[in-house]
């Protein structure tokens, strides 16, 4: 009882308008699907896949592996981002209560849906490598049907490091990322030395020398805490200048039709070139690119 009544009595010093309140830790993880363990083909990453159901779990477990350790580390909020397909893998129903998750598309800020400032430290969970690396399982950049090439101030981009760029944009900096071997190496060229968890090595775009499920989720948890504690030493990555985008289409079509709007430059004969004021712009502009159909209907 006397240790509740003291208890009681530093409470009270605690929040007097004197003392600031300690911030808590706001951590966002996104979560994609290619570069979960065991993920090689079309099999496992959509519904119509014979193995999805098993590997949606896999990834859930991927990501809940994150939220614990984040959680072991002192975060007081968590949004996951499901990044992937149909923005409807993740299975909700297995995250604690206190978790909020991103569903679905068109959205802004992408695969980012959900981060601001306040956040301290982002994730990536299950990334892949980017549509220009002759190596990765399933690499491509945003769309694998349509888009052979994005770069960013001149900076081939893959959906890590544009990524890391929108948190960026809000000052938070990458601490971990899980993915196959060609993308931790393409997000720590250009981002920075993230911790990384490597789930498979990639031997083509469909096939891999990967880790069980669950050697992958417990390797996860001890490298989101290390990516944590080293978040004050590990810079946002805030691409410089003017933010000068390159979209390069498989086909002519996009360009072209892209270029009829003003703010598109038809740079080539398959890109378009599009300045942004920063990256909230951009993500919103690849957005609509990706998304927008004259015949959208809810
Ligand atoms: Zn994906």
């Amino acid at each position: 009882m006397r240790r509740l009544l003291l208890a009681a009595v530093f409470a009270c010093l605690c929040v007097s308008p004197a003392t600031p309140q300690p911030r808590g830790l706001k951590v966002h993880i996104s979560v994609d699907m290619e570069g979960i363990a065991g993920v090689v083909t079309g099999d496992q990453i959509g519904p119509q896949g014979f193995e999805y159901g098993r590997f949606r779990e896999f990834m859930t477990k991927e990501a809940l592996a994150a939220v614990a350790a984040a959680k072991e580390a002192g975060a007081t909020e968590i949004v996951v981002a499901d990044a992937h397909g149909n923005g409807e893998n993740l299975l909700v129903e297995q995250f604690p209560p206190d978790v909020r998750i991103v569903r679905s598309w068109p959205r802004k800020l992408q695969m980012m849906g959900g981060i601001d400032q306040t956040f301290d430290a982002a994730v990536f969970i299950g990334y892949h490598a980017s549509t220009t690396n002759p190596a990765g399982v399933r690499a491509h950049t945003f769309s694998s049907a349509t888009l052979t090439k994005v770069t960013l101030n001149g900076v081939e981009m893959s959906e890590g490091s544009w990524n890391a760029a929108i948190a960026g944009h809000f000052s938070v900096p990458v601490v971990m990322a899980s993915g196959d071997d060609a993308a931790i190496a393409e997000i720590r060229k250009v981002v920075g030395n993230v911790e990384g968890v490597e789930t498979k090595k990639s031997l083509g775009f469909h096939s891999a020398l990967t880790l069980t499920p669950q050697a992958v989720q417990g390797m996860i948890g001890p490298a989101v805490k290390a990516g944590l504690a080293r978040r004050a030493t590990l810079a946002p990555y805030k691409p410089q200048g003017p933010i000068v985008v390159d979209v390069t289409f498989k086909h002519y079509l996009p360009a072209e039709v892209l270029a009829y709007l003003p703010m598109f430059e038809r740079s080539s004969a398959h890109s378009v070139r599009f300045r942004a004021k920063d990256m909230a712009e951009a993500a919103s502009v690849m957005e609509f690119i990706g998304e927008y159909r004259p015949d959208l209907a809810p």
